[in-house]
């Protein structure tokens, strides 16, 4: 057994510190990357953000309006063919901005070839929670070389070692997250993970070095955290929570003491693998949990609340571009993000009104 002694940060511990800058509104800020990316040699330009593809976030509503800013969305790999079809009949365009979600077991494998002979969409997005087993490596490797010409991302991992790895098996782009999601209990019942903004910080540079791309999944909790994804390193930055309890959202509204909510679950809680699977295996611990969210309304007012936040973030460092974000990024570590005065006195008072 062995311990590492370094800190290891979260995006809670660190501020970034503002620099001097010349750039007159953040109107003026590009918030756009263009990536040509290591095998597939495909270029893609956006704002590299992602609604993540569980089945509640990975949806063609939310395609449709993430699409209309240039962000994407990772389609879950529940998804049915016909559905595919009807989108990409209906937003031709939209399609450029999603991808496709797939497994590792033959069936996926095989609705995912009929998905990518239909539709044209760029990316495949391999999606298993443990990304460090033999097998995952060789399943990169056989999908590469089945479809040369698309983007493929895979993980999840948080070391440099396996990131390294993944890229040389085949993969684009390495999705990097373990245990930071919302609504994720990985580190509860396992005690596996990894601070998340050394994980982006760490792998970001291994990754980089060969020549490979970096999303940054789970823990984003506001714009602030999404702008600290990207300073560390990250470029694109996939988003559960963030996305939740909106209008193109799936799943079910429901009505509590007059608040809507929406249900949201992890994708391998035990409440996902009884509605895909109809059961849950008795060998495997659920490493999800079911929440309701409050229902937000349409995306639209959140995306732009994120970009807005992002821009300004650029602003106060001096990045004309996105790209030039973890350039001029110094990380500060703190021991307080924000003045917390008035939710505790919310609270002191919700106290005082019941003992009163
Ligand atoms: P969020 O943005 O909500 O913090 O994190 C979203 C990410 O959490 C997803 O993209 C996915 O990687 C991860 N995730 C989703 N469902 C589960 C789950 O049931 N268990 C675990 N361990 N991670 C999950």
């Amino acid at each position: 057994m062995r311990i590492e002694q370094e800190v290891k940060l979260d995006f809670k511990d660190v501020l970034i510190r503002p620099k001097r800058s010349t750039l007159q509104t953040r109107a003026d800020v590009d918030l756009t990357r263009q990536y040509t990316f290591k095998h597939s040699q495909l270029t893609w330009h956006g704002i590299p953000i992602i609604a993540s593809n569980m089945d509640h976030t990975g949806t063609f509503a939310m395609a449709n309006q993430l699409a209309k800013h240039q962000l994407l969305t990772a389609i879950d790999k529940f998804a049915r063919l016909e559905d595919w079809e009807r989108f990409q009949a209906e937003n031709p365009e939209a399609s450029a901005y999603c991808c496709a979600t797939t497994g590792i077991k033959k069936e996926d494998e095989a609705l995912l070839a009929k998905i990518l002979q239909r539709v044209a969409t760029p990316f495949i997005c391999i999606d298993v929670a443990n990304g460090y087993t033999q097998r995952f490596v060789d399943c990169i490797g056989a999908l590469r070389e089945k479809y040369p010409n698309k983007i493929l991302i895979a993980g999840n991992v948080v070391t440099a070692e396996m990131a390294e790895e993944l890229i040389l098996a085949g993969a684009d782009i390495i999705k990097v997250g373990i245990g930071p999601g919302s609504v994720c209990t990985t580190r509860l019942k396992t005690g596996v993970g990894y601070p998340q903004l050394s994980a982006i910080i760490e792998c970001a540079d291994a990754v980089h070095g060969l020549g490979g791309h970096l999303c940054a999944d789970g823990g984003c909790v506001s714009p602030g955290d999404v702008a600290k994804a990207f300073a560390a390193g990250a470029d694109f930055v996939m988003l559960g929570g963030m996305f939740a309890g909106h209008e193109e959202c799936a799943g079910e509204k429901i009505q509590e003491n007059g608040t809507w909510y929406m249900r949201f679950y992890g994708m391998s809680s035990r409440e996902a693998m009884h509605k895909h699977f109809g059961r849950m295996n008795s060998y495997r611990a659920s490493e999800g949990r079911s929440v309701n969210v409050p229902y937000r309304g349409h995306v639209e007012k959140t995306i732009l609340d994120i970009l807005g936040g992002l821009r300004s973030t650029c602003t106060y460092v001096g990045a004309q571009r996105l790209k030039e974000l973890s350039k001029r990024t110094t990380f500060v570590r703190v021991t307080q993000q924000l003045n917390e005065v008035f939710s505790l006195l919310q609270v002191n008072e919700a106290h005082q009104d019941k003992s009163s």
